[in-house]
């Protein structure tokens, strides 16, 4: 590399931002491209279906980093401008207005958006997804006024906005072709827990009913039709069934993609020049020993400035016990690990789980795979020691809330 390299990100969000400030702090003195396709300085998501949806979080609330971070260390964010091609041979990115911008080394933070869905009446006014602030905003504004929400999709995205309804007054109903709520995050026993939290609000489920129609009537929405048939009159339909990693632009220059951006354990891509962190990465993690790719705002908050040290030439690692929250009414969870389905055999509960204040272990043998402290605090950290461990633990123990979890 040259005396005073080129460091260019493109997608200015959590990853690529704490990404940029983690190379002026390790010192990187070249210079440092943040382009991004929002307007908007980058900014953090979770608020966006809780405390910014309810009105309770004041906008400056939401930036990582100060709007002037990134003069004040020379980085050059660049918004509301889109990258639309690497140029690998030639060590440069092409904007959407044709300006080429050359580096020496790449970091891809492109994050996921939404999926769509297209059946009839998707594109009515009052049909929503929920990704950027301005989506946050209109959702608000609709929201506000009351009325009949129809969401599609039980997943945290549609209960998280389902509770946010409730407590705006609206008449919530979640339609959901699983036969329960969480089921990819939590699997079923977990996931009725929080189907019944939302029922004990008034949120009426529709399991094993997708939506199928929006109906409307000059050009707003009035309705939704399950795959059943079922008609649901709907003033406000959300449409969350998850996201898709970002990926074009990475496919598009060849780079190896597989349900994200294959990287290895120090977030370089199959180009040893180009990493990739956060929701749009594939990431091989050393302590579960397989890839994952995972939309969690600790592991973009934490991703960015792992990449962005592997960038510098530094020895790093994807090693940490992956990190989820939720905060839905007056209920908050952290969760540790990954539960999915056929890494584990058990569950083991410390705390009555019809309380709302529990801790839940998945474990696999004797061996704790997963944690989610549901309204208990301070624990989480110890949860992650013990995944991290892999030392095996005893049931009986582990269930017992008067034995530490430091001293099982
Ligand atoms: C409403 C909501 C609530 C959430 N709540 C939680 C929560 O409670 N707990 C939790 O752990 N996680 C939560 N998440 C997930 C978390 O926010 C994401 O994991 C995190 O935002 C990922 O950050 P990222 O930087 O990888 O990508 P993103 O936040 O997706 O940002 C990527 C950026 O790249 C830009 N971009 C894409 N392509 C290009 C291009 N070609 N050129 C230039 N720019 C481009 C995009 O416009 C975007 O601004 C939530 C997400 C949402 C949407």
């Amino acid at each position: 590399m040259p005396a005073e390299p080129a460091f260019v990100i493109v997608g200015a969000s959590l990853a690529g931002a704490k990404a940029a400030e983690t190379l002026r702090e390790e010192g990187f003195d070249g210079a440092v491209v943040l382009i991004g396709t929002e307007d908007e300085h980058p900014y953090e998501r979770p608020p966006l279906s809780k405390g910014y949806l309810l009105g309770k979080d004041a906008r400056e609330s939401i930036f990582p980093l100060p709007g002037g971070w990134y003069a004040e260390h020379q980085v050059d964010l660049r918004r509301g401008q889109t990258v639309t091609s690497i140029n690998r041979s030639g060590h440069r990115v092409i904007l959407e207005d044709g300006r080429i911008v050359p580096y020496d080394r790449l970091l891809i933070t492109t994050g996921a958006s939404p999926r769509r869905l297209s059946i009839p009446g998707a594109d009515l006014d009052g049909v929503r997804y929920l990704r950027t602030v301005g989506d946050s905003e209109r959702l608000a504004a609709a929201l506000r006024g009351g009325g009949r929400v129809v969401i599609a999709g039980a997943g945290w995205i549609g209960l998280e906005t389902a509770a946010a309804a409730r407590e705006y007054g609206c008449e919530v109903t979640v339609v959901e072709p699983e036969s329960g709520a969480l089921q990819r995050a939590l699997g079923p026993e977990l996931g009725e827990v929080f189907a019944d939290l939302h029922r004990s609000h008034g949120v009426t489920f529709r399991f094993g009913e997708g939506l199928g129609e929006v109906t409307g009537s000059g050009g707003a929405v009035t309705g939704a039709v399950t795959s059943t048939g079922a008609e649901l009159p709907a003033d406000t339909v959300i449409i969350a069934v998850g996201v898709l990693p970002n990926v074009g632009l990475a496919a598009d220059a060849r780079l190896d993609v597989d349900n994200g951006i294959v990287v290895n354990e120090a977030l370089r891509t199959s180009d040893p020049d180009i990493f990739a962190a956060g929701d749009v990465a594939n990431a091989f993690n050393t302590l579960l020993g397989r890839r994952i790719r995972v939309e969690h705002w600790a592991n973009a908050l934490t991703g960015g400035p792992l990449a962005a040290r592997s960038m510098l030439g530094q020895d790093v690692t994807y090693d940490w016990v992956p990190y989820f929250f939720s905060d839905q009414y007056d209920l908050g969870m952290e969760t540790a690990g990954l539960p999915d389905p056929g890494t584990y055999d058990k569950i083991v509960y410390r705390g009555d789980k019809d309380s709302l204040e529990f801790i839940a272990f998945w474990l696999s043998g004797r061996v704790v795979v997963a944690g989610m402290n549901v309204n208990v605090w301070d624990v989480n950290e110890n949860i992650q020691a013990l995944i991290r461990s892999g030392q095996a633990v005893d049931p009986d123990r582990l269930a017992d809330p008067d034995i530490p979890l430091t001293g099982l």
